[in-house]
């Protein structure tokens, strides 16, 4: 028994040896995709549930490797998270979603769009950001209500000080804010009467519930607390028409999924624009 234990600890350690040697060598590569413009966007539809009708996208990085292929990103957010590199690829990221939507704004001759931006804690504790975020609104000559950026509920409770502070100053900017997974976590809601949020991503995991129930409590609940607090809610991972069905005789307004769209390249959006007359 005790020989078979040590061989045990001996593929165990050389696993995470493994998983760390391909961590910093992902690292590396990393730092050289943000420089050489292997990371790129693409964009998922946000659908009023009503209509079906394109209101908005949400901006997805994905990183073209020249050996492994399109890399998803929960592959490589966390290795940046650690490097801090994430506030390099955070930038490229937020020009171009702007830069994008300024030319959406031209093909749809408004401003009525919107553009959803995922920024991890790392970003937010980052001292340049409002200033950052400021520059890009006013180079891309969006209109800054036009932009939201999503913080996940955990990040939010990390620090709440910290982010509470930095969720103000971004706000002041006339962007939107909203919390991202949300259901997920195991926080105190009574945060969300303090932070200004505006909006309610609801998780796939309370999307999924619908598939196996009628009507689960706890995305009732979720939808509830939503509109008593006037937050503009988005379901997540919209997969069946039937979903969708529920989740609009639920009160739910607006919905991302596979069931409308996948996440989309730039010009898969631009065909969808000009086809969709009144927008
Ligand atoms: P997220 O922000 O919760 O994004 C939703 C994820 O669900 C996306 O995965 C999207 O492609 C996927 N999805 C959308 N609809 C469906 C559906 O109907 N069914 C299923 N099964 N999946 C669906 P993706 O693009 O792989 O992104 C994963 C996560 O990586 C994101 O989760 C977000 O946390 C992070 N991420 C992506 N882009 C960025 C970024 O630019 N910056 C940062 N900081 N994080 C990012
Ligand atoms: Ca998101
Ligand atoms: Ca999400
Ligand atoms: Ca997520």
């Amino acid at each position: 028994a005790k020989r078979q234990d040590h061989y045990h600890f001996a593929t165990y350690d050389d696993a995470m040896q493994q998983d760390i040697l391909e961590k910093l060598t992902l690292r590396a590569e990393l730092q050289r995709a943000v420089e050489n413009g292997q990371l790129h966007l693409v964009y998922q539809p946000v659908v009023d549930l009503e209509e079906g009708r394109i209101r908005g996208v949400e901006a997805l990085v994905r990183w073209n490797h020249p050996q492994r292929g399109v890399l998803s990103p929960t592959v490589f957010i966390p290795i940046a998270e650690d490097s801090g590199l994430i506030v390099e690829i955070g930038r490229f990221v937020q020009k171009t979603a702007c830069k994008q939507l300024s030319l959406w704004n031209r093909i749809r001759g408004d401003k009525a769009m919107t553009m959803n931006v995922n920024l991890s804690v790392r970003e937010l504790l980052e001292p340049s950001l409002v200033a950052q975020v400021r520059g890009v609104i006013e180079d891309s000559g969006i209109d800054p209500s036009q932009l939201t950026l999503e913080v996940t509920e955990t990040h939010v409770m990390a620090q709440v000080d910290l982010v509470s502070e930095r969720l103000h100053q971004l706000r002041d900017l006339g962007i939107k804010l909203a919390i991202d997974d949300f259901g997920t976590g195991y926080s105190s809601l009574s945060y969300l009467e303090h932070l200004p949020v505006d909006a309610l991503k609801i998780d796939k995991s309370f999307t999924d519930h619908l598939l196996k129930e009628e009507t689960p409590v706890t995305l009732k609940t979720i939808l509830r607390l939503g509109q008593e607090l006037n937050l503009k809610i988005v379901a997540e991972g919209i997969e069946r028409s039937s979903q969708a069905e529920s989740l609009l005789a639920l009160g739910c307004v607006y919905g991302q999924g596979y069931h409308f769209a996948r996440p989309l390249e730039a010009e898969a959006i631009d065909e969808m624009l000009r086809h969709d007359e009144n927008g």
